[in-house]
């Protein structure tokens, strides 16, 4: 069994972003070499997420109102006793996610239809991680 990893880098303009990024994890696929196996996708920060969802404009605004009334930015937060004013951050991610496992077949994303991979930022404008992990043959 094969195993690769590999960062990628993300700094966003906003605060919140959704970004597609399932072009970066494919090209993660293609310079590991593995045809069959098992792709993880995960976010190094506590106040970021990756999923799996349709690349759909209506449904990425339909997120924000979710996350946002679920998880107001200027709602009080304990968290923000510690100086910090990320506390909606924190549990957007929770709502969201931190990672995905996708099955790679003939060295490609065995996805079902319409899926995409994701990393949702919700608290941005500095550079974060992404960890992507492929094992197989
Ligand atoms: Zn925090």
């Amino acid at each position: 069994m094969k195993s690769y990893r590999k960062e990628l880098w993300f700094q966003t303009k906003l605060r919140r972003e959704f970004i597609n990024i399932t072009t970066e994890v494919d090209r993660v696929i293609q310079d590991s070499g593995i045809q069959e196996g098992l792709i993880l996708v995960n976010a190094m920060h506590i106040t970021a997420s990756v999923y799996i969802n349709d690349d759909e404009s209506g449904l990425l605004k339909d997120y924000e109102r979710f996350l946002e009334r679920l998880a107001p930015q200027d709602a009080d937060y304990h968290h923000h006793l510690t100086g910090e004013d990320n506390g909606d951050a924190h549990i957007k991610r929770q709502i969201m996610g931190r990672e995905v496992v996708v099955a790679i077949t003939n060295g490609a994303l065995d996805f079902g239809p319409w899926e995409q991979i994701f990393y949702a930022e919700f608290d941005g404008r500095r550079r974060k991680r992404v960890l992507v992990k492929v094992i197989g043959e």
